[in-house]
C-alpha cells in the first residue's frame, strides 16, 4: 500500500530525510518512533505532499504520490489533483484540530458534504454510524470545547474516516492527552487496526506497538536504523542507538 524507496527530504541546508526506504502493506500497521526531530512527521507529511520530497519515490497504492510520470520524466501534480490525492489519506495530529464553531456530528459531515458531494442525510446517517464506532454516539450535538481531549481526538478520528480512506496516518494522536485518556484513543485505534486499515503511527506508545504493528520502525537522524518485529525490535535491539532510544522511552 506504502512504498518508500530512498525518499530525500532537506529543509535549506538540513537534510531532514536522508533515503528513507520501507513498505507497508494492504491492511498492515507500521509504527514508526525514533527522537524528536528524526524526520517522522516529516516523512508522514511527504507521503500526502504535504512537503515534496526531493529524490526517490513514494507510491501510495500503486500511484506515485504528488507527480505524475510521462515517459522518463515526472511532473509535479497541480494543486487540485495533488488534494484529490490526498483524500485517499486520513490524516489524525498531536492537536485535534477540529473546527470549533461545529458540533461533533458537523465536523464529521462537513468534507463528506462539501468535497464528495453527499447528501446531508446520507452525510449525516454515515456520521451517526462513525460516531458510535468511536464511542461517542451520545455526543453529536456536542461543540469541541465540551469534549475532553480524547473524546476531541476520537471525533478527529471518526471525521478522517468519513471520508472513507485507503490508509490513515497519525502523528503522535496521544501525546498531547492526559495519561487517563490515552486507552480509549489507542482503543480506537486497535479497533481500526483489526478493521483491516492501513496504518502508519508515530507514537511512543511502545504498548501499543508491541500490541498492534506488524512492523516497528526506528528512525533517528533521518534514517530508518532498525525495522522488524516489533517484540524483536524491542526485546533485541540491534543497534546502540536503538538500545540508547528504548531506554528513555520503555
Ligand atoms: P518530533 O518528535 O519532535 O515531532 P520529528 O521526528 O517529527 O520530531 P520533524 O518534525 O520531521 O521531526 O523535523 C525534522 C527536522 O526538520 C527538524 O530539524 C525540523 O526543524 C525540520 N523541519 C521540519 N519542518 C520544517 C519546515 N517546514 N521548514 C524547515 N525545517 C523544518
Ligand atoms: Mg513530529
Amino acid at each position: 500500500m506504502v512504498f518508500a524507496d530512498r525518499v530525500s527530504k532537506s529543509f535549506g541546508s538540513n537534510e531532514v530525510l536522508k533515503g528513507i526506504s520501507l513498505t507497508v502493506p494492504r491492511g498492515e500497521v507500521m509504527c514508526l518512533v525514533g527522537p524528536s526531530g528524526s524526520g517522522k512527521s516529516t516523512f508522514l507529511r511527504c507521503i500526502n505532499h504535504l512537503e515534496r520530497v526531493d529524490a526517490g519515490r513514494l507510491s501510495v497504492d500503486g500511484v506515485l504520490v504528488g507527480y505524475e510520470e510521462r515517459g522518463d520524466k515526472l511532473y509535479e501534480l497541480k494543486p487540485r489533483e495533488a488534494a484529490r490525492q490526498r483524500r485517499d489519506i486520513g490524516m489524525v495530529f498531536q492537536r485535534f484540530n477540529l473546527f470549533s464553531h461545529m458540533t461533533a456530528l458537523e465536523n464529521i459531515i462537513e468534507a463528506p458534504m462539501r468535497v464528495n458531494k453527499l447528501t446531508k442525510d446520507d452525510a449525516v446517517a454515515r456520521g451517526r454510524e462513525l460516531l458510535a464506532r468511536v464511542g461517542l454516539d451520545e455526543k453529536e450535538d456536542a461543540y469541541p470545547a465540551h469534549l475532553s481531549g480524547g473524546q476531541q481526538q476520537r471525533v478527529a478520528i471518526a471525521r478522517a474516516l468519513a471520508m472513507e480512506p485507503k490508509l490513515m496516518l497519525f502523528d503522535e494522536p496521544t501525546s498531547a492527552l492526559d495519561p487517563e485518556l490515552v486507552g480509549e484513543v489507542l482503543d480506537v485505534m486497535k479497533g481500526l487496526a483489526k478493521s483491516g486499515m492501513t496504518m502508519i503511527v508515530v507514537t511512543h506508545e511502545m504498548g501499543f506497538a508491541r500490541e498492534v504493528a506488524d512492523q516497528l520502525v526506528f528512525m533517528d537522524g533521518g534514517v530508518v536504523v532498525e525495522a522488524g518485529n516489533p517484540d524483536e525490535v524491542l526485546g533485541n535491539p540491534q543497534h546502540q542507538r536503538t538500545k540508547a532510544f528504548l531506554s528513555k522511552v520503555l
